[in-house]
């Protein structure tokens, strides 16, 4: 016999199942229940504070939006002097110096031969017909050529992905990276001149204190209590009955269940052999965390530097933020001490020795000079996250296709990072969005424009309501 009834039972208190929860408030849905199987709230974009007082991330997150909504619920979690704002300032270390990014509009920072390379490859693409790209790498050939591809392209997304580009789809990218304008680049080579402003994203926020899990936590925190309940996990869903049962044996009947669990965990809770089967091909990457908190301040090169690339084989990582220029509160020292998050990625076509790698990523801040001989580390700190990164890959979509909208009939909505596995829609405020939108959908009848329509959604501001809604 159910524990109890509830017409939306939400697994998850990360940033979907946050704005799940929080649109069934302000619509006046009481009769639902967060189920949350850790202590806090947050999920992947939730933060630690360590033994030694150091803040981190569980990889360095940025505040981006693309909604009216999701500044609303900012505002509301911290208020608008909770923030510390940044100009977005990124790099990529490569040929042993720093090339602004977007890349393809710095080259004259790279060795001649190199920046001749990468403009031959921008002209012969230039003069070549259109068509549709197969796969991700022949995306990356056609729009930048075989110079930018091979130099800097290729190998860093296979670093980040772990996976070759030619197993990603092409759909993917949209406006996530800057297509290339050859006058632009042109001209900032004949002047030698840096172009570090690209973007609908060169500034963004970030929390003054407890880093970016204090904004999830807060607004955890307008939940009321008897709408939540946290430390306990969902072991199985007995879809046709519609009731879930946690570790701690509490058993809740739904009408609707949104989860936001990965789609190949929420296939096995669930229990069905063919949803397994067809979730077991979805491709993703893990991702190591190693934080390395250090005594004195950054060194001149990193000052005002937010977070940094790495295509090459002289470090495991390909990317580092430097964590304490977001806030000096990630630190337990500001002004004496400073912080550095580096990730790695994995899969089975990338395998990473966890024992090592903490190891391994000091050697590489070595290697690429971001720290010295001197460098005094005062902690170390690893997180490995199974679920890092949903691949688009190839088949993705024809996977999401089926399994989707077959859950759908059995009343299980699956969204979020890894609930919808749309890589596009999956940072932060797309997450929220998603669970805002699932909710609309069961108790207005409106449209999940997130979920289905990721390039508008990317391609705009996207006001509140949507013009769509009205
Ligand atoms: C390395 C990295 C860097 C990132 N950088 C950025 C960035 O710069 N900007 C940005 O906006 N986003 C970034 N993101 C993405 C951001 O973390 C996600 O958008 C967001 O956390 C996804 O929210 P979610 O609620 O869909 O899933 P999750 O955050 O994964 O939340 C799922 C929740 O479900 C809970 N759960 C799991 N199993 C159960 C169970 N059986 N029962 C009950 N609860 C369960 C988990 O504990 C978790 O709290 C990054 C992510 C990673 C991994």
């Amino acid at each position: 016999m159910p524990t109890a009834q509830h017409r939306f039972i939400v697994i998850g208190a990360g940033p979907t199942g946050l704005g799940a929860a929080l649109r069934l408030l302000e619509l006046g849905e009481p009769d639902f229940l967060l189920i949350e199987a850790t202590a806090a709230a947050g999920g992947l974009a939730g933060s630690v504070i360590d033994d030694q007082g150091f803040t981190w991330d569980l990889g360095g997150h940025v505040q981006f939006s693309h909604y009216q909504k999701f500044d609303e619920y900012m505002a509301l979690a911290l208020g608008e002097d909770g923030w510390i704002s940044h100009q977005r300032e990124s790099w990529v270390w490569i040929r042993g110096r720093f090339v602004p990014y977007p890349f393809q509009y710095n080259l004259h920072r790279l060795p001649k031969e190199e920046m001749w390379r990468c403009v031959q490859g921008l002209m012969e693409v230039a003069r070549a017909p259109g068509g549709t790209p197969a796969d991700f790498e022949d995306w990356s050939l056609r729009t930048f050529g075989r110079g930018i591809s091979e130099v800097f392209l290729l190998p860093y997304n296979f670093k980040v992905w772990a996976y070759p580009p030619a197993a990603m789809n092409a759909r993917w990218v949209g406006e996530r990276v800057a297509v290339p304008d050859l006058q632009t680049v042109i001209k900032g080579i004949c002047l030698g001149e840096d172009n570090l402003s690209w973007g609908p994203n060169n500034r963004f926020r970030f929390p003054r204190t407890g880093g970016t899990g204090a904004i999830w936590t807060k607004l955890a925190g307008h939940i009321p209590a008897d709408n939540k309940r946290f430390s306990d996990a969902v072991v199985t869903i007995d879809a046709a009955n519609q009731t879930v049962t946690t570790v701690s044996g509490k058993c809740y009947a739904y009408d609707h269940l949104i989860s936001t669990l990965p789609l190949d965990r929420l296939a096995v809770l669930v229990g069905d052999p063919t949803l397994i089967e067809q979730t077991a091909r979805l491709l993703y990457s893990s991702v190591h965390v190693v934080g390395i908190g250090l005594r004195g301040q950054p060194p001149e090169a990193l000052r005002t530097k937010c977070w940094m690339y790495f295509p090459e084989d002289d470090c495991p990582f390909y990317r580092v933020t430097v964590f304490s220029n977001y806030s000096p509160n990630n630190t337990p020292e500001p002004g004496t001490t400073w912080s550095l998050i580096a990730e790695v990625s994995e899969s089975p076509r990338k395998p990473v020795a966890a024992e090592r790698v903490v190891e391994d990523v000091i050697r590489g801040l070595h290697a690429t000079r971001l720290i010295g001989p001197d460098s005094e580390i005062l902690t170390r700190w690893h997180r490995r996250l199974e679920h890092g990164y949903p691949t688009p890959s190839r088949g993705r979509d024809a996977i999401l296709d089926q399994t989707l909208p077959a859950l759908e009939g059995r009343h299980l909505y699956s969204r979020g990072r890894f609930g919808a596995w749309r890589y596009e829609v999956s940072n932060q405020d797309h997450s929220l969005m998603q669970g805002v939108e699932v909710i609309e959908r069961l108790v207005n009848g409106r449209p999940e424009l997130t979920l289905n329509q990721p390039d508008l959604v990317n391609g705009r501001y996207n006001l509140s309501p949507y013009p769509e809604w009205r």
